[in-house]
């Protein structure tokens, strides 16, 4: 028997009021229990809730200095266990260990650049109309947030979300995904081992239906980062708004690779291939469509099958393999579904399109990178994210068609061209309705000072990372100072 993980309140590994746990599974094999966790339930949320409210009082009066000795200890311990934190992030989501490793050094680059803009927490001085008179405006921490957290970057998004709220002076309740509870687990322990003070950070575990309620509608709780399904994401934000609560939402995405005519093919064969099969397509980020111009469609189709044809499915644990499972059952079973949709409604299969039952990977959720040739726009390939190793192809004609093509979607998170013209280039990023552009470069590359958000059903708020990370988690005051008071 397993000993069960606990629940993270007020500076205490406590058990759920509930008594009850549920178990997580090995996506690799589904047969193997990895871990039981804590099944929360709403007074456990409220207890985690009140922690984080009963700390607020003492965390926002601390100088940044003083957060920041502790945000930097939990930094230094992260680098420390990057190999044992990418071994339980693999075990429960799947992806690669070097892609695990990926995600951690991704995370601690996100940690490194928000504690630093902690430091320099902008504000700003205007000359006031009066003589004498000192106008300046700053800002200052909003309350506690909950941080809702996905499976796909079970360990980057908190790390992403938390930094800039816990540095300008929040306190937070993260709940992780129910399938990567370990992932959140391995956070907060950086922070309980770096003597984060009681009930700054606090964790439940459990599902979103039963405990998420709370942690959106609670009146101590002041603003709500979510990352995850945009359905998850709309529901969040109704609720959120009868309580005048902030919202940050990074939903779906059905990201555009545009390949011209001018492109340098093997370069756009290798981002496609990148983009759409690292993390075995789980990016909210990946490149799901291929929009190709008629005249280059054969030497790009070439290219990417051969480039496709070498990734090695494996379990993540095996330093050999190249791509690892999904995460678990319901996203295998909905990544079929998809791909059996595609055929069903003329998509051409070039490559994939299987579950993967090879001696050795038959118990888990392994499915093979898969192709489609001539989708089209109207398609459900199209227009819906699979959030799997699958990939449309689309033909165009010229760039009008691709942007057109582009934007005809409910989402706009990312979107890449490969062109060499500047001006078509510079046109696309543009026109393009898209959170982040990429030109020569894949929808997935990202960097920590610059901002990540979609527009229209990707992305709803201030967007994470970069110069807005901690704007979302304060508010402006502005302040006007007669030194003289003289009326
Ligand atoms: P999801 O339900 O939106 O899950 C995301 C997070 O929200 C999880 O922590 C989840 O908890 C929680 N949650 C679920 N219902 C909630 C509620 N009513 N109130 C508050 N929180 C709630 O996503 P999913 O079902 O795991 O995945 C479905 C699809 O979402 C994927 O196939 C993909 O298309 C998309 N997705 C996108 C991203 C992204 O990065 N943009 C990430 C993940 C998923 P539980 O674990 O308890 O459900
Ligand atoms: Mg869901």
């Amino acid at each position: 028997m397993i000993d069960a993980h606990r629940n993270y309140i007020s500076g205490e590994w406590v058990v759920s009021s509930g008594g009850e746990t549920y178990p997580e599974h090995n996506p690799a094999d589904l047969s193997e229990v990895i871990g039981i966790y804590q099944k929360s339930t709403v007074e456990d949320t409220r207890n985690a809730i009140s922690a984080a409210g009963d700390a607020f009082e003492h965390w926002s009066t601390l100088s940044v200095d003083a957060r920041a000795e502790y945000l930097k200890k939990a930094l230094a311990l992260m680098v420390e266990r990057t190999d044992s934190i990418a071994k339980v992030i693999t075990l429960e989501n799947g992806k690669t260990l070097a892609e695990s490793r990926v995600e951690i050094s991704a995370a601690i680059n996100e940690m490194e650049f928000q504690i630093h803009q902690g430091l320099r927490m902008p504000g700003q001085m205007m000359p006031s109309a009066q003589q004498g008179v000192l106008a300046y405006q700053h800002r200052y921490p909003l309350g506690p947030a909950a941080v809702i957290a996905p499976w796909n970057f079970p360990f980057n998004v908190p790390a992403r979300k938390i930094t800039p709220a816990l540095i300008s002076g929040n306190t937070c309740v993260l709940k992780p995904a129910q399938l990567t509870s370990g992932a959140g687990e391995e956070f907060v322990k950086l922070f309980h081992d770096a003597g984060l003070p009681a009930g700054v950070l606090n964790m439940v575990t459990g599902s979103g239906r039963v405990i998420g309620d709370e942690l959106v509608t609670n009146p101590i709780i002041k603003a709500i980062t979510f990352t995850g399904s945009t359905e998850v994401g709309k529901a969040i934000n109704i609720k959120a708004a009868a309580g005048l609560k902030r919202t940050q939402l990074e939903m779906g995405g059905k990201n555009p690779l545009v390949v011209m005519d001018d492109a340098d093919i093997d370069a756009a064969a290798k981002s496609a291939v990148i983009a759409a099969f690292a993390c075995a397509g789980q990016w909210c980020v990946s490149t799901s469509r291929a929009l190709v111009h008629k005249n280059v469609m054969k030497p790009f189709v070439n290219r990417l099958l051969e480039l496709t044809a070498e990734i090695k499915v494996g379990n993540g644990m095996d330093t050999q393999a190249t791509m690892g499972p999904v995460c678990g059952e319901a996203q295998l079973k909905n990544i079929l579904a998809c791909i059996e949709k595609g055929k069903a409604e003329g998509a051409k299969l070039l490559v994939g399109g299987n579950q993967l039952k090879t001696p050795g990977l038959e118990k888990g959720c392994f499915i093979e990178p898969t192709i489609f040739a001539d989708v089209t726009p109207e398609m459900f390939i199209a227009q819906e994210e699979i959030f799997g190793p699958v990939l449309g192809i689309m033909e165009i004609s010229d760039l009008d068609e691709a942007i057109e093509i582009s934007n005809g979607s409910k989402y706009g998170l990312g979107a890449s061209i490969y062109t060499k013209d500047i001006a078509r280039a510079m046109e696309f990023t543009d026109r393009i309705q898209a959170g982040l552009t990429h030109v020569n470069m894949h929808s997935a590359y990202k960097e920590p000072q610059l901002s990540f958000g979609g527009v229209k059903e990707s992305g709803h708020g201030t967007p994470e990372a970069g110069q807005t990370g901690i704007e979302f988690f304060t508010e402006h005051k502005t302040v006007y100072i007669n030194p003289g008071a003289k009326g």
